[in-house]
């Protein structure tokens, strides 16, 4: 994890939140190429679950929400976690996590186990960021910051079915920033307390939710491994009748192996959750959120399964997933790779002249700016072609163009391939071609 951090701060993917004020340990921003990579994310994930289905359609509500929203759903008086201090190293814990905490003055004991660890009782710590709409700041004005999408999308349910007219069973989708207080934020932005969530509700008749919730588990697990996850660090959990939210019919995690002292984690969930939130959201509100079937003339609230994954999540879990470090054939020093799928790839390819001279650079500037409308492209013509390699395999660039001395003659370059370093000899008009077909793969 060391290691990839520093990659990420060395290339600009990721860096500490207001470092040069000392930065946070929970919060992250993603840099030029960092936020590439976790559009490329975000849009694999549009794509699958909204644009190329019609029976999922996208939504974009708001962060700030009626206060009551957060009764409705549980949050106000449930979303808490269970918080223990230690009067010796005003450590704070998670009371039911303490069997994954290490003591912050006695990194070989956990916290407890240690005779100078002083800790409090738990108290329930709710997670959910408060703040005031308007200018005063009393009860009465009191949001939230949301800890999720979904109740965006059920308080938007009737609104979104009847302007496209969807049919049950049919499926609302959100990508947005979320926000808790978590307790022990960590693990880079494994958990952190500003983070972005792709949410879907696929809302059901009654009586068909158990077909739609192993429909919707199988094709998240195969999206994972679209992205390029390998598949011996996926797997399933299923939840325990204790970790399974009173409400919930069913829930399973995705989980994927972060090697070291993490090991397999939750990067998604996917719940079968009855018509907990619908009925919820009407008792509250006191407006009907019921669907009318035409055909059997019947109107009933619908059930909900659930997908829910973090974007952020899933941007370590593609990182952790392709770093590399490998010895060359040939060659002493060794190489790091990110061994991005080259559709996430925040730079599809490089290109560079060999020499600084003999018309190379303009050969070279000209085709990176054609290529560049097609696709992100990356222009260097300083130090030594190794080093211009190595930077971009650090990078997960899949292909690099090189012109040489035999492009003036016969207008061909190479493309060298970031995996296999194989290197073909392409005709400079066919390369955005070439590469837009491989991206596709
Ligand atoms: P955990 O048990 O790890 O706290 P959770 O079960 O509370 O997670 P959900 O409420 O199911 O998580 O949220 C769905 C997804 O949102 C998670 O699978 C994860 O990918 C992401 N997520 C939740 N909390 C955070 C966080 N603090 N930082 C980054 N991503 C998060």
């Amino acid at each position: 994890m060391d290691k990839l951090v520093s990659l990420c701060k060395r290339h600009g993917f990721i860096f500490q939140s207001s470092e040069i004020y000392g930065g946070t340990g929970s919060v992250w921003d993603y840099g030029p190429l960092g936020v590439e990579l976790k559009r490329n994310i975000k849009d694999h994930w549009w794509r699958a679950m909204v644009r190329s289905r019609d029976d999922i359609e996208g939504l974009d509500a708001a962060i700030l929400m009626h206060p009551r929203v957060w009764e409705a759903s549980g949050h106000v008086a449930g979303f808490t976690d269970p918080l223990v201090d230690c009067k010796t190293c005003k450590g704070r814990f998670r009371a039911d996590a303490l069997h994954d905490a290490r003591c912050p003055q006695k990194p070989s004991k956990r916290p407890g186990e240690w005779e100078a660890c002083d800790l409090t009782a738990p108290r329930q710590f709710n997670l959910m960021f408060k703040t005031f709409m308007g200018p005063v700041e009393e009860s009465a004005s009191v949001v939230y910051l949301r800890p999720e999408t979904a109740q965006g999308i059920y308080v938007n349910f009737l609104n979104v079915q009847q302007s496209t007219r969807q049919k049950i069973p049919f499926g609302i989708a959100q990508i947005g920033k979320a926000f808790r207080n978590e307790i022990t934020p960590g693990n880079f932005i494994f958990r952190t307390r500003e983070f972005e969530q792709m949410e879907m509700q696929f809302f059901v008749e009654p009586g068909t939710d158990m077909e739609w919730f192993e429909r919707w588990k199988a094709e998240r697990m195969t999206w994972h491994l679209r992205l390029g996850l390998d598949a011996e660090r996926l797997r399933y959990h299923q939840h325990t009748p204790e970790e399974l939210a009173h409400y919930a019919r069913a829930a399973y995690d995705v989980q994927f192996d972060f090697g070291g002292t993490l090991g397999f984690q939750e990067i998604e969930g996917v719940h079968n959750r009855g018509d907990f939130d619908l009925t919820r959201h009407q008792e509250y509100s006191g407006k009907k959120l019921e669907y009318f079937d035409q055909p059997t003339n019947r109107r009933y609230v619908p059930w909900v399964i659930e997908t829910s994954v973090g974007a952020d999540r899933v941007t370590l879990a593609v990182l952790v997933n392709s770093y590399r470090e490998e010895t060359v054939e040939g060659e002493a020093e060794g190489r790091t790779v990110l061994g991005l799928h080259p559709a996430l790839a925040p730079i599809k390819a490089g290109v560079f002249p060999l020499v600084k001279k003999d018309g190379m650079p303009e050969f070279a500037t000209s085709l990176a700016a054609d290529l560049r409308a097609r696709f992100p492209v990356f222009y260097d013509e300083s130090g030594s072609i190794g080093r211009r390699y190595r930077r971009q395999d650090e990078v997960g660039t899949p292909y690099c163009i090189t012109i040489d001395g035999q492009t003036a003659t016969d207008q061909t370059v190479t493309i060298r391939e970031r995996d296999t370093l194989r290197q073909d000899r392409v005709a400079a008009v066919a390369v955005g071609d070439y590469i837009l077909e491989r991206l596709a793969r």
